[in-house]
């Protein structure tokens, strides 16, 4: 399978302080893939460093075969990259309706825009009921589906996703993955989930990686980690 989004020896750190020690990873294109392991593994790091967010120290990213470094965030938006943050990101002062319409203010086809504006609604039909609610308003939940649906507005080819299960009914959360499946099945779309949920994680993706302490210790297809029963006690707690 090509890969859409690589990572290769990426070391990153805080103020000096090094959180990530050499990660490699492959994000398949038209797949789900997890990112998991303990707090402070360093999966909101990874995504942060992928998305452009960071500047990893040594190492590089690459999207379709091109090294990033020097691209500006706004630029890996326009290449198709989403990332849809751990805490949602939702203007709590703004409404539903001018949340979801920040998704697409810097496309050029309009009409494309409007039009996938509409298709969000269509998906999640408690955002069509609340359009005039300000985001302070909304449930856990509903400010989920807007965060992900703010980024399905941009239409992207590259969904990275922080905790969407984090503090959402197990419904709700299925729904969710639900919806994540439904893209990759109908529209191709590539995810790169970040999940303390593991099971949630592997009922969706094809394939995952664990991280432990800033590194990725393995790496297989979903079914495999699912049944790796000295994995999941060693790593991810199950
Ligand atoms: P969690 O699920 O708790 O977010 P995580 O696996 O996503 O965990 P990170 O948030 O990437 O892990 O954190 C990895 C390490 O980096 C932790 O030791 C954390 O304390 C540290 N860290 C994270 N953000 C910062 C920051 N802004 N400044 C300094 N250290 C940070």
């Amino acid at each position: 399978m090509t890969a859409l989004l690589e990572a290769e020896q990426i070391t990153v750190g805080y103020g000096g302080a090094p959180v990530l020690h050499g990660v490699d990873l492959e994000v398949p294109a038209g797949a789900i893939t997890a990112v998991l392991g303990a707090n402070g593994a360093g999966k909101t790091t990874l995504l942060r460093t992928l998305s452009g967010l960071l500047r990893p120290g040594t190492g590089r990213v690459v999207l379709d075969g091109q090294d990033l470094r020097g691209v500006k965030v706004e630029e890996m938006v326009r290449r198709g990259v989403a990332h849809v943050p751990e805490g949602r990101g939702v203007v709590t002062e703004l409404t539903v309706d001018e949340n979801l319409r920040l998704g697409g203010l810097w496309r050029k086809d309009r009409a494309d825009a409007k039009k996938a504006l509409d298709e969000v609604y269509e998906l999640f039909e408690p955002l069509a009921r609340r359009r005039r609610f300000p985001g302070h308003q909304l449930s856990g939940g509903e400010r989920q589906m807007l965060a992900l649906g703010r980024a399905l507005v941009g239409r992207p080819r590259l969904l990275l996703l922080d905790e969407p299960s984090l503090g959402l009914a197990p419904r709700v959360t299925g729904q969710i993955m639900g919806l994540l499946r439904t893209l990759r099945d109908e529209t191709g779309l590539t995810v790169l989930l970040v999940e303390q949920n593991v099971r949630s994680a592997l009922s969706v993706a094809d394939s995952g990686v664990v991280m432990s302490l800033g590194r990725v210790v393995a790496s297989a297809d979903a079914g495999t980690l699912r049944d790796d029963e000295d994995m999941r006690h060693a790593y991810l707690g199950f």
